[in-house]
């Protein structure tokens, strides 16, 4: 039985993650890239993800390291192109987005303020509990838990389809991974 007291920790990656941004000498990038959000959810920005890794500088090159969501996912090449545009738009030219696989990205990494947006947008977020732990997934619009599941994919491959049987609402739930 789990203890609703304990907050389970954050992961080594995401920690290290969030360290790396508050000690960068690079503030006003990570700043900038905090305006690139998930194409495919607005409401997020890449950073709130976990997707955005490191930000460097080599001569006047700026290097972004990012960690892909799920392998494969479309919405990759659209979000390396948003930060260079977004990098160009203010002025660096020369810049690079980097792809790290590994370690592979999980739903943990995201913060809580991102599952709350992800909700706000009517996705029902992952949950903190990883990829082995079921999650319990409640209607993003009115919280009901009697949900069922249309179909193993939503408007995405990462989402599931579901349905609320209190409020009629159909949702995406973001599958933890
Ligand atoms: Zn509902």
């Amino acid at each position: 039985m789990a203890d609703p007291a304990i907050i389970p920790a954050l992961p080594a990656e995401e920690y290290e993650r969030r360290e790396r941004r508050v000690n960068s000498s690079l503030q006003s990038l990570w700043d900038l890239l905090d305006a690139v959000k998930d194409p495919e959810i607005p409401a997020v920005s890449l950073w709130e993800m976990g997707i955005l890794q490191d930000i460097a500088m080599q001569g006047d090159r700026v290097i972004v390291t990012i960690t892909p969501t799920y392998s494969g996912c479309p919405a990759m090449t659209v979000m390396a192109e948003d930060v260079l545009q977004a990098l160009a738009d203010a002025g660096y030219a020369d810049s690079e987005v980097v792809t790290r696989l590994s370690p592979a990205w999980s739903t943990s990494w995201m913060s809580e303020e991102a599952q709350d947006k992800l909700r706000e947008y009517g996705i029902a977020p992952p949950g903190q509990g990883g990829g082995n732990e079921p999650v319990e997934v409640l209607c993003p619009r009115c919280h009901s838990d009697e949900v069922r599941r249309l179909s193993e994919f939503g408007s995405t491959a990462c989402k599931a389809l579901y349905q609320c049987s209190a409020c009629g609402e159909p949702f995406d739930h973001f599958k933890p991974i």
